[in-house]
C-alpha cells in the first residue's frame, strides 16, 4: 500500500484541489508491538482522508508530518481519537502554511529518532521536565540556565535561540556525544534542550540525565508550539530567524533576523534549497543572485551538467555520479547533506 504517481502528477492534482489544507504534526513515545499493522492500518484510514505527508512507525513509538485538508479535518481528529495510540496527542500546527507534502508514506523504522544510542544509555523513563514555551521563555532568562539546540547544523545556522549552544553536527548520530562533550563540567546546571517539534529532546533529555545531568528541561511542542504562543500571548520571541522544516516548505519564518549566509558568494541569505541538478540535490543557502547566475545549482558544473540536452544528461549520469562522489571528498557541504531529507526526524 502505497503511492506510485509522479511528483508531477501529484503537483498537477494538488493544484487543481478547491481546499486548503492544515501542516500538522505530532508524535508519541509508546510501545507499539506491531509497527508493520499499525502502519497498514494508519495508511488506509489517512489514505481515505486524503491526507498527505511522512509518519514514522516503530516500536517505540510514532512520528508523524502531515498536511490535512481543511474540509476533513473533524473527520481526522475523530478518527485519531478513536485510535487507542493516537487518543489525546498533541497536535502542532505550523506558523507558515503552504505546500508541504504532496503525497502520504507511512514508514516502519527501527527507532522514531535515529540517534544510534544504546539502549542502556537512557531511560524513556526518566526524561527532562515540560516546559510550556511561556515558562521556558522565563526559565532560560535565569541564572545557570543552559540552553541547547538539539538539531543539527543546517537547522540551527538558519534559526536559534539566542546565546544558545548549536552543536556542529551533520547528522544525528554525532550529536548526543557531542552535546555532553561540550556541557561536561556543567551538570548542576540548568540544561534546557529544544528541537523542532519535541521529539528528539524526549530521548536527548533521558540521555543527559542518565549521563549525570540533575536538572534538564525541554521546550513542549518544541519550535513549532513557541512560535505560535508567541503570537497567541506576545512574548519576545528569544528564537531568531527560521524554524527548519523536513517538507517542502523548508523552513517557517519566526523573525525577520537573516542568520546565514549564501553559500556561493557570502552575502546575507537564509533560503535553503535542493541542488537542481537532480543527481547532485544537495542541501544549501543561496541568495537569488546566485539562484539566478547559477540557475538554481550548488555549482557552475551542476549548471552546466543541467544545461545538457536531457539525453546527453542521461548518457553522463554515470560520469556525473563518480564527479559528484569525487567531489565529496572536498566539498564542505556535499557528503553530509545529500538526500537530507530522507533521513530527517
Ligand atoms: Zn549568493
Ligand atoms: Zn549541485
Amino acid at each position: 500500500m502505497y503511492n506510485k504517481k509522479s511528483r508531477e502528477q501529484l503537483l498537477k492534482e494538488y493544484q487543481k484541489e478547491t481546499f486548503l489544507r492544515k501542516t500538522v504534526s505530532f508524535y508519541k513515545y509508546c510501545t507499539i508491538k506491531n509497527p508493520q499493522e499499525y502502519r497498514d492500518s494508519l495508511y488506509q484510514s489517512f489514505e481515505q482522508l486524503n491526507i498527505f505527508g511522512r509518519i514514522y512507525v516503530a516500536n517505540e513509538g510514532i512520528n508523524a508530518q502531515i498536511s490535512v485538508p481543511e474540509n476533513t479535518f473533524e473527520l481526522f481528529l475523530s478518527t485519531i481519537n478513536q485510535d487507542p495510540i493516537l487518543q489525546a496527542i498533541q497536535l502542532k500546527f505550523a506558523v507558515e502554511d503552504g505546500l508541504s507534502f504532496l503525497k502520504l508514506k507511512v514508514i516502519v523504522k527501527k527507532e522514531i529518532v535515529a540517534y544510534g544510542i544504546k539502549s542502556h544509555e537512557y531511560d524513556m523513563n526518566h526524561t527532562g521536565k515540560h516546559l510550556t514555551p511561556v515558562e521556558y521563555n522565563q526559565s532560560i532568562q535565569e541564572k545557570d540556565s543552559v540552553i541547547v539546540d538539539m538539531r543539527n547544523y543546517y537547522e540551527s545556522e538558519v534559526g536559534r535561540f539566542q546565546n544558545a549552544i548549536t552543536p556542529d553536527a551533520h547528522f544525528s548520530k554525532e550529536l548526543l556525544p557531542m552535546v555532553a562533550n561540550q556541557l561536561a563540567g556543567q551538570e548542576d546546571k540548568k540544561i534546557h534542550l529544544y528541537c523542532t517539534g519535541g521529539i528528539r529532546c524526549e530521548k536527548a533529555s533521558a540521555y543527559l540525565i542518565q549521563k549525570g545531568f540533575k536538572e534538564v528541561y525541554q521546550l513542549g511542542g518544541g519550535i513549532i508550539q513557541y512560535a505560535q504562543d508567541q503570537k497567541k500571548y506576545g512574548f519576545k520571541s528569544q528564537f531568531i530567524g527560521k524554524n527548519f522544516v523536513f517538507d517542502d516548505r523548508m523552513s517557517e519564518r519566526i523573525t525577520e533576523h537573516v542568520l546565514a549566509h549564501c553559500h556561493q558568494c557570502g552575502t546575507k541569505a537564509d533560503s535553503h534549497k535542493n541542488c537542481a541538478n537532480q543527481t547532485c540535490h544537495l542541501l544549501f543557502i543561496q541568495c537569488e543572485n546566485c539562484a539566478q547566475n547559477y540557475q538554481d545549482c550548488c555549482s557552475k558544473s551542476c549548471q552546466e551538467f543541467v544545461c545538457l540536452p536531457k539525453e546527453e544528461q542521461l548518457k553522463n549520469r554515470e560520469f556525473e555520479n563518480k564527479r559528484l562522489t569525487s567531489l565529496k571528498l572536498s566539498t564542505k557541504f556535499r557528503p553530509k547533506l545529500k538526500g537530507l531529507q530522507k533521513n530527517a526526524v
